[in-house]
């Protein structure tokens, strides 16, 4: 089977997703983890979407709504669990050096000026002048 469109969505299968890792975040906690495909796909199944993945990655955040007493408690910030690397072209485990030149902000205005620093001056101790 092949997939027309090789960017990964939330809708996207393991089994069409094109990475090696599957890497997850939040933007409540500090959580993170980064998965290997394979495992995955084992565990869940090739059929399993990246949607109910980081469903479950947010189910064991400490920032999800939880029942207490039988009443759903809502958090004042719900988990803001996501993968980063939907809609993404970039592999997110490619070696930087395969990924190509990338223009970086700045540049030559931050350089340091060349000139080599002024020598300091030395005296020498109990030296006549
Ligand atoms: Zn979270």
């Amino acid at each position: 089977m092949t997939n027309p469109d090789p960017t990964p969505h939330p809708e996207t299968t393991l089994e069409h997703y094109p990475w090696i890792i599957v890497r997850f975040r939040c933007t409540r906690c500090r959580r993170y983890g980064d998965a290997r495909l394979a495992r995955l796909a084992e565990k869940f199944g090739a059929a399993e979407t990246i949607a109910s993945l980081v469903e479950r990655f947010r189910g064991a955040c400490p920032h999800r709504p939880a029942k207490r007493n039988g009443r759903v408690v809502h958090h004042k910030q719900p988990c803001g669990g996501y993968c980063p690397d939907l809609g993404s072209t970039v592999p997110p485990d490619l070696p930087p050096s395969l990924s190509g030149l990338r223009l970086i902000e700045g540049g030559k205005g931050d350089m340091l000026p060349a000139e080599p620093k002024a020598p300091r001056r030395r005296r020498r101790v109990g030296a006549y002048e």
